[in-house]
């Protein structure tokens, strides 16, 4: 799958397009009724879309703040906006929303029943709303043209725009009929949203609905706040246990490939204690249901699940996503591990996996397809595979394969850029000696073998083929059969090896072949012993909270959701309660600065809140009001892995990046990712004890000719004579120098 060119459109700064005349009343309107500040990236420019009819196409990733793009200029403009949307759950989730923030809007569908019916009529004709929910199939009748016929619309927003597009992965031949809004609405623009669009769904999507001219806006598909974790999978449910447990309290999803894991996982995590329900297909519509809305409401904090869950999820505070297998295409976890964190806050998103999840993939798909689309999702297997096994940052290769450019030197939210993972010392030689033995047991076998050849097991096909022979047998038995499992996915991901035939056999591609001529180097990572593994998580947005409110406040959000029948984050976000819990207002001004509490909140729980936050410092004998600004942590600091934190000493003594790498056991690559941790950690000015002062010089002058910004230009600026390891240290020196 691929986009084209994003980037032509992508890099609009907010806020400083040519029509600004809007921006008065849309950020007055953000600020009085949600309580934001602050327009995310691209925001105003889809809402000025929407302020001067012209039509648009915006496609920003899940919890990039789409709702908003049409809600707030909803609130500004005259008439009634009318949103399409294919879900009814989404569209109570939505319409509660907007009325928790005083804003008038309903819903009209088959769920509401007569009385209600009459009410939401009556407030169409009198033009009493701001906001009306509609599914497509109710815009289309008679009854509902004449209704509408009678009032001013504003615009049309067509949520979920990918449905209206056979090439997307949920078409809705109801959306089609959405085609004549053009013509019996003249005149009035029609705005699309979506999270997932190919440049082919994207063109659909403008034709089925006959936009003119339409303006297409979209942005990054990254997710800088998620923090993607991959790691192989161990038997038992310790690693699930080891990532619920740090969220104790807080929302989580867990994904299985079947219901039968499904099944098996949430009983065991109840049987642990956990708060979790199950969710599949093979359940009834009732119960499914059911558990669904006891994970919205938060009397269940974990929802095992088959992806059959999540389409309509709107709750903005799942704190972290585990894949317990594979997912079965990218895309597929793009949106599955996209339901974490659309709040912004930090959340995580976990994989566990091992070889036999392809397989049962392969099994599951070749069951339900055929012919050409039974490939395609066969490919799109390869792909997940190659990106387990890749040692790109995260962020960086999921862009990638939907056709971004990122430039990132370190994310700070990923196993590989927060050396989770470390890098083996000498690849090529590993590597070698591998891929010899790939071509001692001719090509003929799968990487489970390979692997028992080269740590010298006594199986005994082993020896009935006599490979207990060969110069390669026991060649790597120091080292642990998993790890060597491990990089044979690794050069498989990077083309070194293939697999072909039902059986997997592992064989040795043209780059292989350089390879064992010494012609090409692998990257090939070491997966850390578990007790060293430290959870990556960053601390950022919880400056400053004081936790044991935030529990308070949490509580009584919850009571408040249940008395109103709606689902907690629509009382309050997870990061209006840490704001609250951080700035400890005492007084009804004080409270309205925090994040998300707009003039009809601040009314609603102002007393209320303000009175729990004074008993809490009261007898905790804390601050309030206290004038918070965020410090600006930066990336690689705020989530200081321990290993790195450790070698500070070392660097402080004065030892050089080999003697720190010995003493802690680290290869030399990762060592140097804990030096650039000191230098911004410690602000390091000198860059004169790792590198001479002839490089530095020259380092410097490229720096100040080309500007900040990434490495590379400055590296082949030097003509390539300066390496990259050098090049950081003296530009990380430089960047405390200017702080
Ligand atoms: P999407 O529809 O793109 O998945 P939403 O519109 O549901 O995303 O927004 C995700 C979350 O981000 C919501 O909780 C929303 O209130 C919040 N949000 C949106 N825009 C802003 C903003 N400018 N500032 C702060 N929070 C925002
Ligand atoms: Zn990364």
């Amino acid at each position: 799958m691929s986009q084209a060119t994003p980037q032509a459109v992508l890099k609009g700064q907010p806020g400083q397009t040519s029509a600004s005349n809007h921006r008065g009343p849309l950020s007055e309107v953000l600020q009085k009724y949600w309580g934001y500040d602050r327009f995310r990236p691209q925001q105003l420019d889809a809402m000025q879309a929407v302020m001067s009819d012209q039509d648009s196409v915006v496609v920003f990733p899940t919890g990039g703040g789409k709702s908003l793009c049409f809600q707030a200029p909803a609130v500004c403009r005259e008439g009634l906006a009318i949103v399409i949307s294919p879900l009814i759950s989404l569209m109570k989730d939505q319409v509660d929303a907007l009325q928790a923030c005083g804003i008038k809007s309903a819903f009209w569908n088959s769920s509401l029943s007569a009385e209600d019916e009459a009410i939401v009529l009556e407030q169409i004709r009198s033009g009493d709303l701001q906001l009306l929910y509609l599914a497509p199939e109710r815009l289309l009748t008679d009854r509902t043209e004449q209704l509408l016929g009678t009032v001013k619309i504003a615009f049309f927003a067509i949520d979920e725009a990918h449905c209206v597009s056979q090439w997307g992965h949920d078409f809705r031949p109801e959306y089609r009929g959405l085609a004549v809004l053009k013509s019996k609405y003249r005149g009035v623009a029609i705005h699309a949203y979506t999270a997932t669009a190919t440049e082919q769904v994207r063109i659909d999507i403008a034709e089925q609905l006959q936009l003119s001219n339409p303006k297409i806006l979209i942005g990054s598909m990254d997710r800088p706040n998620l923090n993607y974790q991959i790691r192989r999978r161990e038997k038992g449910i310790g690693q699930i246990v080891d990532v619920v447990n740090r969220f104790k309290d807080e929302s989580g999803i867990v994904y299985c490939i079947s219901r039968k894991n499904v099944e098996s996982t949430c009983s065991a995590l109840c049987s642990l204690g956990f708060n979790a329900l199950p969710y599949h297909a093979g359940m009834s519509s009732d119960d499914r249901k059911a558990n669904q809305d006891s994970f919205l409401l938060e009397d269940a904090k974990i929802i095992v699940a088959t992806v059959a869950f999540g389409m309509g999820i709107d709750k903005s505070n799942v704190r972290y996503v585990i894949h317990t297998g594979m997912p079965k295409s990218l895309e597929a976890y793009q949106q599955e591990s996209g339901r974490a964190g659309r709040d912004g806050l930090d959340s995580e998103c976990w994989m566990f996996y091992t070889g036999g999840d392809l397989v049962t993939w392969k099994r599951l798909i070749e069951q339900s397809q055929s012919g050409p689309a039974c490939d395609s999702a066969v490919a799109s297997l390869s792909a997940v595979s190659d990106f387990c096994n890749g040692i790109v940052c995260r962020h960086v290769a999921l862009a990638a394969h939907f056709g971004e450019t990122l430039v990132s030197e370190n994310c700070g939210a990923c196993d590989v850029c927060l050396n989770e993972l470390d890098q083996v010392d000498e690849p090529l030689v590993l590597a070698q000696k591998i891929v010899s033995c790939v071509y001692r047991v001719e090509q003929r076998f799968g990487a489970e073998y390979v692997a028992q050849v080269l740590v010298g097991s006594r199986e005994k096909r082993i020896l009935q083929n006599q490979h207990d022979q060969l110069s390669t047998y026991g060649l790597l038995q120091s080292e642990d059969k998993r790890d060597i499992r491990d990089w044979i996915e690794q050069l498989v991901s990077q083309k070194f090896l293939f697999k072909s035939g039902e059986y997997n056999v592992v064989a040795i591609s043209e780059l292989g072949s350089e390879l064992l001529r010494g012609e090409a180097t692998p990257r090939l990572l070491r997966a850390r012993p578990k007790s060293q593994s430290s959870s990556a998580k960053s601390t950022a947005s919880w400056e400053g909270v004081d936790r044991e409110l935030f529990e308070v406040l949490r509580v009584r959000r919850t009571a408040e959701a249940a008395q109103r029948n709606v689902p907690a984050y629509v009382v309050f976000s997870d990061a209006s309660l840490r704001d609250m819990a951080r700035r400890r207002p005492s007084t009804i001004e004080a409270f309205r600065l925090v994040n998300g509490v707009g003039q009809q909140k601040q009314d609603d729980y102002g007393e209320i809140f303000l009175e729990l936050i004074k008993g809490h410092c009261e007898s905790a004998n804390l601050e309030q009001d206290v004038d918070f600004v965020a410090t600006k942590v930066p990336v690689a600091a705020s989530s200081l892995t321990a290993s790195s934190a450790a070698s500070f000493e070392h660097f402080d003594a004065g030892l050089s990046v080999k003697e720190v790498a010995k003493r802690l056991g680290r290869a030399t690559s990762t060592t140097r990712g804990y030096l650039t941790d000191y230098i911004r950690h410690k602000k390091v000015t000198e860059p004169e004890r790792w590198v001479d002062a002839g490089t530095i010089e020259k380092v410097s002058k490229v720096v100040e000719q080309i500007g900040a910004g990434p490495l590379k230009p400055y590296y082949l600026a030097l003509d390539e004579k300066i390496s990259y390891d050098d090049i950081r240290v003296v530009v990380e020196c430089r960047k405390n120098v200017s702080a």
